[in-house]
């Protein structure tokens, strides 16, 4: 169903298809999304079926939209940076915290990934769950309601976690969750916040701290300063 312009879906206006086309081309490759594959699920992803109704001629405008309850659908540069950095490849085990929407998890999905999707708004996981099955992402998405900063261990490690909250500080679940060689990307801080990438390496001590020889098991890379929501949990 894909083609240059995108994915076209039953029922859908050639308005919609156009604007997703021209968010792809004005928003995500002048600001360097490069990856052929991310860019090919942003544009086949419906975004405008992760909003709500009245908000339907805004879904590709650039920037996040409320999807009631106080939180947001994430910007589209934002959904495409986090995930071309997390480098998911299909097969992979990604865990979501903050499913929101569920739009994020139709983007992992729509790249191969299985994805493990946790919200704390009850309220959002039933209408999330019914588009995710509609468009046909389902099957790929687990998704269930609790506090993502304490983790999902019974399906761990994760090659990629997205975190899509700011965290005061990354909680430990998380780092202790991700596979070697795996990727977190998450955005830290209360006020101020910046987006992180941190990578396990292959080898090496699962901790954020250096050890006594001075090796540390992951990298980290400050990408951006950001504004998003505040991941509420204990983790
Ligand atoms: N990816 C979503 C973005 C939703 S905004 C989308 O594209 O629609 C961030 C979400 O994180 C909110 O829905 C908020 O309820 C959720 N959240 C905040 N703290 C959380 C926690 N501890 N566990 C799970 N979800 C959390």
């Amino acid at each position: 169903m894909t083609d240059d312009n995108g994915a076209q879906w039953a029922g859908e206006s050639s308005e919609l298809r156009a604007a997703r086309a021209r968010m792809v081309e004005t928003q995500l490759v002048p600001r360097g999304i490069a990856c052929p594959r991310v860019l090919a699920a942003m544009g086949e992803v419906p975004r405008h079926e992760f909003v709500d109704p009245r908000l339907v001629g805004e879904a590709y405008s650039d920037h996040a939209l409320p999807i009631g309850h106080g939180v947001t659908i994430s910007q589209p540069y934002m959904v495409a940076l986090m995930t071309e950095r997390a480098a998911i490849k299909p097969g992979d085990r990604v865990l979501e915290i903050g499913a929101g929407s569920g739009y994020q998890s139709a983007v992992l999905a729509a790249l191969g990934a299985e994805v493990f999707a946790i919200e704390r708004i009850d309220a959002l996981v039933a209408p999330a769950r019914a588009r995710l099955d509609r468009l046909g992402y389902g099957a790929q998405v687990h998704l269930r309601v609790g506090d993502g900063s304490l983790g999902w261990p019974e399906n761990a490690p994760y090659a990629a976690i997205l975190v899509a909250a700011a965290a005061p500080q990354i909680p430990q679940a998380l780092i202790d969750e991700l596979a070697p060689g795996g990727r977190l990307v998450i955005p830290v801080g209360t006020d101020a916040q910046e987006l992180r990438l941190i990578c396990r390496r292959a080898s090496g001590k699962p901790s954020l701290q250096a050890d006594g020889e001075g090796s540390r098991g992951f990298s980290e890379e400050s990408l951006l300063p950001v504004r998003f929501v505040p991941l509420i949990g204990q983790g």
